[in-house]
């Protein structure tokens, strides 16, 4: 499936000439109207889509470390990843002996507004579908609150299985650590769908919800996720207010491993935060795994098309490396995915979860990069997201028992 980049133009619009400050810097605050014009950050400055060049692994860090909005595409073969800069991005990459290929102008980008969000789940409305669902589900799914965003949002966890006394087999589904991202939270609630609705019609689907112990944490972020909502299209953090003015912390760089060698930039787009677990959101979800053993995690992300597991701080290889891999080509085999650690598949990563939850619990964690055309693509495309993620999916399900073992039969 090779999806066009067009798409992710229906998010960038009406950016207002002469606002340049950098990423988060100057913000106007969040409450903006739902109309097409608010969208897309005058707060971030105006923003071109660029496709960035490195010639090798050396300057591939480099670039990661210049705090710039960088997209979860990096192409290792052709040397590319996409991100989005303002001109003041453009100046240090430059400076970094950086080149890069324009992809969209604001100006082409604002001619195709109007369509974002279309299809796609508010918070309010994503937790309302979770109540019915699970209502219609008794016995075997339970929602509750895990704890609150910095905002005061609830962080929801839909748990499914038909013996929550049994301590059985845990896997770990989540989805919107990056408000920006919405197809993972279209899959995730898919996948819970799925399961409930199918559970004593459909054999397999049954037998895993009397075996398994299935947790889902759909929004990790949802404070991020609203000011998405409320037109502020290329946000990834949370909403922390940082000393320095700036604002927002990525969760993803948040967790407590090898925190310190991190971004310490307020205003870059992957601020690790003021120290290690210093967001609510990532003690909640580090909470979590107090609550649960988990075997398997997935940590669901758009785009790029990867499979990606730790570590995430280092090129070496763990003594799990053969089961990732060999669970990595099955799941990636019938969708052409590509697949790896995070830090050879794209750049070095401090403080992110899947790394965070293997070296400190164990967890076989995955993060998949869905192959979207765009972090709000066309509705359409979170329905190839998940026939390509269904079987898959189940199959994590279903392995969690014992991934190690799963992958020693393969
Ligand atoms: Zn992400």
């Amino acid at each position: 499936m090779k999806k066009s980049f067009g798409a992710v133009l229906a998010m960038m619009v009406a950016a207002t000439a002469g606002c340049g400050q950098p990423t988060a810097e100057g913000r106007l605050g969040t409450q903006g109207t739902r109309s097409v014009r608010s969208y897309a950050s005058f707060q971030q400055g105006d923003r071109q889509i660029v496709r960035i060049r490195f010639k090798d692994e050396r300057q591939l860090e480099t670039l990661s470390k210049l705090g710039l909005d960088l997209f979860e595409n990096v192409d290792m073969q052709a040397g590319t990843v996409d991100g989005s800069v303002t001109a003041r991005d453009e100046a240090s990459l430059r400076q970094a002996g950086l080149t890069y290929q324009v992809l969209q102008r604001p100006a082409q980008v604002m001619e195709v507004a109007g369509s974002f969000m279309a299809g796609y789940h508010t918070v309010d409305s994503l937790y309302a579908d979770y109540r019915k669902l699970v209502e219609a589900a008794p016995g075997i799914a339970r929602i509750q609150t895990l704890g609150k965003s910095l905002q005061g949002n609830d962080i929801i966890l839909i748990r499914i299985t038909s013996k929550p006394e049994a301590d059985l087999p845990g896997i770990l589904i989540d989805s919107g650590h990056h408000a920006r991202e919405l197809p993972p939270v279209e899959v995730s609630f898919r996948l819970v769908s799925h399961l409930l609705s199918n559970y004593g019609k459909d054999e397999r689907i049954t037998r895993l919800i009397d075996t398994r112990d299935i947790w889902v944490v759909p929004v990790v972020n949802p404070d991020g996720r609203k000011n998405v909502e409320s037109g502020d299209a290329w946000w990834r953090k949370n909403m922390r207010r940082n000393a320095d003015g700036s604002q927002g912390v990525d969760i993803n760089r948040n967790y407590d491993d090898h925190w310190t060698q991190g971004n310490n930039r307020g205003s870059a787009d992957d601020f690790h935060g003021t120290a290690p677990n210093s967001e609510p959101e990532t003690r909640v979800m580090a909470k979590v795994f107090d609550m649960k053993k988990f075997n398997v995690s997935v940590d669901i992300h758009n785009y790029g098309g990867m499979v990606l597991w730790p570590l995430g701080f280092s090129k070496e290889k763990t003594k799990d490396e053969v089961t990732y891999q060999k669970l990595a080509d099955k799941m990636t085999k019938p969708i052409r995915y590509r697949a790896g650690s995070i830090s050879r598949t794209l750049y070095n990563t401090y403080g992110d979860f899947s790394t965070w939850q293997y070296v400190k619990h164990g967890t076989i964690a995955f993060g998949i990069e869905l192959n979207d055309s765009g972090f709000s693509p066309p509705f359409r495309e979170v329905d190839e997201d998940w026939n390509e993620w269904r079987d898959n999916l189940l199959y994590l399900i279903d392995i969690s028992a014992d991934p190690r073992a799963a992958a020693a039969r393969l």
